[in-house]
């Protein structure tokens, strides 16, 4: 069975590769990082060739490459094709589940399906039967709950261990393998039965290949009739483009990319309100807050005057309006602890500071009225049986839901570790920090 993998090249022809060769690690190792995907020509009549991911593998310092068929897609190349696969899994089918985030068999591989609660779909038709929700509009079904964008951006922290600390992650949390982490998390997640392989891109500088990342995520995009999902550091307040409705979002790597993210004043909104912290974080010049949207992506051409010949002519530039975003604070580059309060993220860098081994609990769902909610940080290296618990309360006395809920927390925490078993400070009430409970 003829079957020839196909390795894009911006600026010299495809490079065919045979079946049995393209096992080559140091070649698969170099196309790991490059945004043009490999695809598969098994299906001659295929509308779009069936695009391909580099998967990696580390482990005891060793790194193992090897092509894979996106999730979900293994049913759609030819039979007797290396990447074909049966999968009874649907991510277009109805389900009878009503998690937001599920596990699924899909041929050798547990994928991760999310029900995200924006949109990602594109109709070429321009109908809108392609909702976030499916579930949501056909009666009688149970109603399938759906994370936030938030949410989403979390849950890829957590799959890429990025949300625990120890001295020996120094020097394991700069850009380049950060992302390599990310883009590793987003390989076996579909969102709304889209795989994030394909539509989801981390920007950030000098991952290497900027043309042509913008250019291969419009292209995988436009073949995926879908909204790109875009993850990159905000590294400035937003602008307001001159004499229009709408804003400039500076993200990094952006530009190396000719990518141009602009969101229009109503998607916008009020950011300061509804990310305090991250507006505190991005004034101060502290930490990195980390971006995450969705896009629908158009490319623009230099007119084309008079037929010049086309090597003359400037490069496509593209622009990406955002329409759904979140932003999410970290204690920056080199170490990127989320946190929630300029306190957490003194926390976090004195623990840091104390080389002590810690996590930041991520929930993917925010917690619902009455539910008690995660802790603000774990301490991993106690003498006790578990991680020991500790939280900061930040928050003035005049937010009564938030002293509530601390009131609550604090009642259980007594109650469950003992008034000593935990660790707390009131920062808001002007104290100093107490020490960190001693280590074993
Ligand atoms: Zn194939």
């Amino acid at each position: 069975m003829p079957c020839w993998i196909n390795f894009p090249h911006r600026s010299s022809p495809t490079i065919r590769v045979d079946f049995d060769r393209n096992d080559d690690q140091k070649s698969l190792s170099e196309w790991y990082r490059r945004p043009l995907r490999p695809h598969c020509d098994c299906k001659n009549d295929a509308l779009q060739p069936l695009r391909l991911q580099i998967r990696r593998r580390v482990s005891n310092q060793a790194e193992t490459y090897w092509l894979a068929a996106m999730p979900c897609q293994g049913g759609l190349h030819q039979r007797g094709c290396r990447f074909y696969s049966t999968s009874s899994f649907n991510p277009e089918g109805p389900g009878e589940t009503t998690e937001a985030i599920r596990e699924v068999q899909d041929g050798e591989h547990i994928i991760t399906d999310i029900a995200l609660d924006v949109r990602l779909g594109i109709n070429p038709l321009g109908e809108h039967h392609n909702t976030g929700g499916r579930t949501r509009t056909r009666r009688g079904r149970p109603v399938r709950r759906q994370i936030r964008l938030r949410g989403l951006l979390r849950r890829l922290w957590i799959a890429a261990g990025l949300n625990k600390w120890s001295e020996k992650e120094s020097n394991r949390r700069y850009s380049r393998i950060a992302s390599d982490r990310l883009k590793e998390a987003m390989s076996d997640v579909i969102c709304n039965g889209k795989p994030l392989a394909e539509i989801g891109i981390v920007l950030r500088h000098g991952l290497g290949f900027e043309a042509a990342q913008a250019q291969s995520l419009v292209d995988a995009c436009q073949a995926a009739q879908s909204r790109a999902l875009i993850i990159s550091v905000l590294t400035a307040a937003p602008t307001q483009r001159l004499r229009r409705q709408d804003w400039n979002l500076s993200l990094e790597g952006a530009d190396d990319a000719s990518l141009y993210p602009v969101i229009s004043d109503d998607c916008l909104g009020k950011w300061r309100d509804r990310f305090k912290t991250e507006a505190a974080l991005l004034d101060s010049r502290e930490g990195s807050v980390f971006f995450i949207g969705t896009a629908r992506l158009n490319r623009w051409s230099p007119p084309n005057l008079l037929t010049v010949n086309t090597q003359d002519l400037p490069p496509s530039r593209y622009y990406a309006d955002i329409e759904e975003y979140a932003l999410m604070a970290t204690s920056g580059d080199g170490s990127l602890i989320p946190v929630d309060s300029g306190y957490e993220l003194r926390v976090a860098k004195r623990l840091m500071h104390d080389r002590r081994v810690f996590q930041k609990p991520l929930a993917a769902e925010d917690p619902r009225p009455g539910e008690i909610g995660l802790p603000d940080f774990r301490l991993c290296d106690t003498n006790g049986p578990q991680p020991m618990v500790m939280e900061v309360f930040g928050r003035s006395l005049a937010d009564r839901v938030y002293q509530v809920r601390k009131r609550q927390k604090i009642a259980h925490n007594d109650e469950r570790f003992g008034p000593d078993g935990w660790w707390q400070w009131d920062a808001a009430m002007g104290g100093d920090m107490p020490d960190f409970p001693p280590r074993t």
